[in-house]
């Protein structure tokens, strides 16, 4: 039976794991930390509990799939459609819901902003033309190997893709020539689907412009339970499918000889031999800790890494009811936000403030009357943590001026997580929470590929790889992570 040995319990890494279990390999999983989830673990504060990473779920049919794949042994999973995607608030007063019903988006965009919203409509019937001419393509099979360019895939594919983005390359123009009403609070909406995966909007491709179909398209969803659900079904379905498990096992190096793995070694020393090795760790670490010895793909190392963000988890007591699970709080000034990350390297005075209140559709994470508050911001990957409490004070006077809610007048109890914490506790390089930035048109290219065509048996999973970051596409990964394997390293 062939032998396959994953590092990292992050998404990447548990979906592969399961995959290849469900095929009837032997998985044995190495995570470093007491617990699986990476980005996607929990934390109880009192009587509050928060879901420290990803809070927005969407594509719920791949972790479904990812699930089903082991048959009978697929642990539930329930989730419920969410009529909103999210509350926006801007400092002139206006207040947008994200309705995901169109019909409904388009009336309550005609009452906030008085303009017609058809051309709104229209974006985000580009943006499902140009998801479906790309999805096959670019996100659901690998785009390093050569038998994914067929030329009448490729023809066929592209030149829709093209059509649909009216050949306009980068995402702002697209929103700004679509949003021909010109309304500047549209255009800073559309804007914000780039930082889905840690990208500036103001060079990010106009392939991006996919992102918006994917919540008011396809729907946004909210897990029974919370976000941490996705972790406990991926956890048990990989129990039962076999994989081996080992918590509190960092991997100290993949074993390589003559361009072929040969297992992993712990750090305490042991050696685990295995025909093919996966890396559901950050490719930078990858490399650089895990294959010191091997030479490193210097392009891809270098790249610009995604945003990473400051997290405020607040127990806040007040029922907050104007308030829904996703809440934005506009910076006056979205552009400069941008360029204070990516080129100063700092936190925009003026942020862009995200709340997340997951109590509003779990309620047993926070007493009655009260929410468990994750509070986000925008922060450069490697950005070193000074100046903390004045950022919390100008985030607590934002939210007041806005919403009208005291935050440190009912906080209970807080934890921050900043940029290192967050590299510390995942091994994500510089803390960046998609892997790479997608601020080039070659940028998709430019992600490391999933299977190492030099060393033989060597896979990478998870957001830093093809083909990105956040939970849909890590899930995605490990499918075709999963399918390389098959093909390169079959069954014996
Ligand atoms: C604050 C935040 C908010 C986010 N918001 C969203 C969101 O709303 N929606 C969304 O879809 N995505 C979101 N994301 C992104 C999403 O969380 C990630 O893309 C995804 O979880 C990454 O999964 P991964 O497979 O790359 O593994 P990771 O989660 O990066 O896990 C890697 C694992 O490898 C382990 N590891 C590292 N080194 C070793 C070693 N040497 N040996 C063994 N194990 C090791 C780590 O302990 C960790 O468990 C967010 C992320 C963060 C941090």
């Amino acid at each position: 039976m062939s032998s396959v040995a994953v590092i990292g319990a992050g998404i990447g890494g548990l979906s592969t794991a399961i995959r290849a279990a469900a095929e009837g390999r032997s998985v044995t999983l190495f995570e470093a930390a007491p617990e699986v989830g990476g980005k996607l673990r929990q934390l109880h504060l009192g009587n509050f509990r928060f879901d420290l990473g990803p809070s927005l779920f969407t594509w719920p049919d791949l972790l479904l799939e990812t699930l089903a794949v082991a048959g009978a042994h697929a642990a539930p999973f329930d989730h419920t459609r969410l009529d909103r995607s999210c509350h926006y608030y801007w400092e002139d007063g206006t207040r947008l819901i994200g309705w995901t019903d169109q019909q409904r988006l388009k009336a309550e965009i005609e009452e906030a902003l008085g303009i017609s919203a058809d051309p709104v409509l229209h974006h985000l019937d580009l943006s499902r033309k140009g998801f479906e001419a790309t999805r096959e393509l670019f996100l659901e099979q690998s785009l390093h190997e050569t038998s994914s360019w067929t030329p009448t895939r490729t023809a066929r594919h592209l030149g829709k893709a093209l059509r649909a983005w009216q050949s306009l390359p980068l995402t702002h123009r697209l929103n700004r020539w679509n949003a021909r009403t010109g309304h500047p609070h549209l255009q800073q909406l559309f804007n914000r689907f780039a930082t889905y995966n840690g990208s500036d909007p103001y060079r990010a491709p106009a392939m991006l412009h996919v992102i918006p179909h994917l919540e008011f398209g396809m729907g946004t969803f909210a897990p029974v339970g919370g976000m941490h659900a996705i972790v406990d079904a991926l956890h048990q379905t990989a129990l039962a499918v076999g994989v081996d498990i080992r918590l509190n096992a960092p991997a100290d190096r993949i074993e390589v000889e003559e361009n072929r793995v040969r297992g992993v070694r712990l750090r305490d020393g042991h050696r685990h031999e295995a025909d093919v090795v996966v890396s559901g760790v950050d490719v930078t670490p990858t490399y650089r800790m895990l294959l010191p010895d091997q030479p490193a793909p210097k392009r891809i190392l270098s790249a610009e890494q995604s945003t990473s963000g400051v997290i405020f988890y607040w127990g806040i007591r007040h029922d907050a009811p104007d308030l829904h699970l996703h809440n934005i709080l506009w910076a006056e000034d979205y552009r400069e936000e941008f360029r204070c990350l990516f080129e100063e390297k700092r936190i925009a005075d003026d942020p862009t403030v995200y709340i997340n209140i997951g109590s509003k559709t779990s309620p047993a994470d926070a007493p009655d009357g009260a929410g468990n508050w994750f509070v986000m911001v925008n922060a450069p990957a490697g950005w070193d943590a000074t100046g903390i409490d004045p950022l919390r004070t100008r985030v607590e006077q934002k939210i007041l001026r806005i919403t009208g809610i005291d935050v440190a007048a009912h906080r209970e109890c807080e934890h921050i997580l900043t940029p290192s914490d967050i590299a510390y506790r995942t091994g994500s390089h510089l803390g960046a929470l998609y892997g790479p930035a997608s601020n080039k048109a070659t940028s998709a290219f430019l992600r490391q590929r999933n299977r190492d065509r030099r060393i033989r048996g060597l896979y990478f999973a998870g957001g830093s790889v093809h083909p990105g970051g956040g939970i849909p596409l890590c899930l995605l990964s490990g499918r075709i992570t999963h399918e390389l394997m098959k093909r390169h390293d079959p069954q014996h």
